[in-house]
């Protein structure tokens, strides 16, 4: 125990200097074996320690229906499937609540460096890039070593007829603090190139790893510029460039990406529920993404969230016990292209926000957590006896919960997140590599006992994590 809290101060110090580590700073699982609970809270950890539902939910979603595209025939079928896992582990009010997204889909993807010589560069189209033409662009490539530097580059810089390359490195980091920094070309890329007159962007992928996968994920236009295609390409690829751009060498490009826009599609959340015995009206949400990217499986993304949010419920039904209130499980649709599902829900459930007690999803992975983090203005003293049980330290760093969560905390909905260690998460994020293999069943118990434990005494406590003033509807 002393160990794992060790490590886990050992490492906030590493984040807050703003090093590189490629330790893990989490052990799994921790020995709550010990601690003293009550008796409902010790059946609850059994049942956690007799079964391994959320790792058997996981397994199969990603074997039975593999990538589930927001919106898209198989995230249709994901939800169907949801819908029959719920049934099965005895989840009440099972339903799906539709909602429609714009649909997206991805067509050829490839990249030939024609000047100074021939060489293919393994690239993927960004969510929501436009199209080249069929038989694609040829250009001659813009180099910019980071976003800022194509940021702050003077708006009539010509960039007409060029493909802007924007590189840039990801760093590792537990919390995965090196994301946000590193997605503004993804996000931002198009538009800045597109002001300056670009015909195409490519980025150095936002990812940790230096395999030959490409990463991809949503992408942004602005209202008032013209959208241009956007890839990213592999880390391998992207030094390629560098090293021959470092030379001082005019690199052309040949840029073939045809992804379709098709109109409308639907997308939905699946939803079960542990109706509470005598304040059924009052929620704890817990859920993770149902869909994912097109090219994974979406195992680390997020079908582990799934089967953590899945089997925390599971085993606190197989206990007999029924919690006060009542524990909503949710699997959100079309989170990958813009947290459609969590603004569909906050929408579609406005009427009941108020209701709500605490909600938290799990959307990094499935490695254990280190930490557990706030969104709350009441009830630390709940969430602090979670972390008691748990055996991780409270973090003095807010949370909104979740993607998902991130609109109903909006509208005042209290939140909290066990934070997992998501080091490697990135080496595998977004790209075919995110499979199944990269989980680890015991983990995944460890990640299911924490979502039982935060769910049962949530679901039990007086508190309902807010003061008076904190609820803005
Ligand atoms: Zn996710
Ligand atoms: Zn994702």
């Amino acid at each position: 125990m002393i160990r794992t809290a060790l490590l886990a101060s050992s490492m906030l110090f590493i984040a807050a200097c703003g090093e590189v580590t490629t330790e893990p700073v989490a052990e799994a699982p921790a020995a709550v074996e010990t601690v003293e609970v009550s008796a409902d809270m010790r059946a609850v950890l059994d049942s956690v320690a007799g079964q391994n539902w959320g790792w058997e939910i996981v397994r199969d979603l990603t074997t039975d229906i593999g990538p589930r595209l927001a919106g898209s025939p198989a995230e249709a079928r994901a939800r169907e499937w949801t819908v029959a896992k719920f049934e099965e582990l005895g989840l009440e009010n099972v339903r799906i609540e539709e909602f429609t997204i714009p649909g997206w889909e991805r067509g050829a993807e490839t990249a030939m460096l024609r000047e100074p010589f021939e060489q293919p560069l393994y690239i993927t189209a960004l969510g929501g890039s436009v199209a080249t033409p069929d038989e694609g662009i040829t250009g001659e490539i813009a180099y910019f070593p980071t976003f800022d530097d194509l940021e702050n580059a003077p708006e009539d810089m010509d960039l007409s007829g060029k493909i802007a390359f924007i590189s840039g490195r990801m760093e590792k980091a537990p919390d995965g603090a090196g994301y946000g920094p590193a997605n503004r070309k993804r996000r931002s890329g198009a538009t800045e190139a597109g002001k300056r007159g670009a015909a195409a962007v490519i980025i150095r992928s936002v990812g940790t790893d230096s395999h030959r996968f490409p990463h991809t994920g949503q992408m942004r236009y602005a209202d008032d510029v013209a959208p241009i295609p956007i890839g990213a390409l592999s880390a391998p690829d992207a030094d390629q460039l560098e090293r021959l751009l470092d030379r001082g060498e005019t690199l052309e490009l040949d840029l073939v990406m045809t992804p379709r826009a098709p109109g409308e599609w639907t997308s939905g959340n699946v939803i079960g529920e542990i109706v509470g015995s005598t304040r059924p009206e009052e929620i704890v949400v817990i859920g993770g993404h149902l869909d994912s990217w097109d090219q994974g499986t979406g195992a680390i993304d997020d079908g582990a969230g799934i089967g953590i949010a899945a089997g925390a419920a599971k085993a606190i039904l197989d206990t007999g016990l029924r919690p006060e209130r009542t524990i909503r499980v949710v699997a959100f649709g079309a989170e990958e292209v813009g947290l459609l599902g969590g603004f569909a829900y906050a929408e579609q459930h406005a009427d009941e926000l108020a209701n709500h007690v605490l909600a938290s999803e799990s959307d990094f992975g499935g490695e254990p957590f280190y930490e557990v983090q706030m969104g709350v203005t009441e009830g630390e003293d709940v969430i602090a006896e979670m972390a008691r049980i748990l055996d991780v330290p409270m973090s003095d760093r807010a949370t909104n919960g979740g993607p998902d969560i991130g609109p109903m905390f909006a509208k005042g909905v209290p939140a909290m997140r066990l934070q997992q260690d998501g080091t490697d998460y990135f080496d595998y994020h977004h790209t075919p590599d995110d499979t199944l293999d990269k989980l680890d069943p015991e983990k995944i118990r460890r990640n299911v006992e924490g979502f039982a434990v935060m769910s049962w005494l949530a679901a039990n406590a007086e508190t309902d994590f807010r003061s008076d003033e904190s609820f803005n509807q």
